[in-house]
């Protein structure tokens, strides 16, 4: 419409005014601009729920565990503490009394003062004793 005023028919068409350059840059900016800030809304909104179903999904975890594997979950929180107050060295680590797997991320099977890695292990240790004279 700036540049061609006579060529349409503007007014029946509805059309406000004409258009200049200067308009149309800001115009462009301003959209430009809404659009950043719509996406970044979007992305912030992603990262909200992205978090509540994570949330969601570590207390549904939780609540479906065992008495004993949230004493384990517990123990091993407080272990790991400690190990980052001693400078992070696994030198502590429980492991397993007879293969020697770690017990970190575990939960323990006991038996009498020993921990193993899995009822086999467990088992396997307790016939072993068994069998001694
Ligand atoms: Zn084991």
């Amino acid at each position: 419409m700036g540049e061609q005023p006579d060529r349409y028919d503007y007014a029946g068409a509805q059309v406000p005014g004409p258009l200049t350059a200067e308009m149309a840059a800001r115009q462009l900016e301003r959209r430009r601009a809404q659009k950043a800030q719509r996406k970044q809304r979007e992305k912030e909104e992603r990262e909200e729920k992205q978090q509540q179903a994570q949330e969601q999904e570590e207390k549904r975890h939780f609540a479906a565990l065992s008495e004993r594997e949230k004493r384990a979950l517990a123990a091993e929180k407080r272990l790991a503490a400690q190990l980052l107050d001693s400078g992070g060295t696994l030198t502590n680590t429980r492991r397993c009394w007879l293969c020697g797997e770690t017990l970190l991320g575990r939960i323990p099977f006991h038996y009498l003062d020993f921990s193993f890695c899995s009822t086999r292990c467990l088992q396997a240790h307790r016939r072993g004793r068994a069998a001694l004279p």
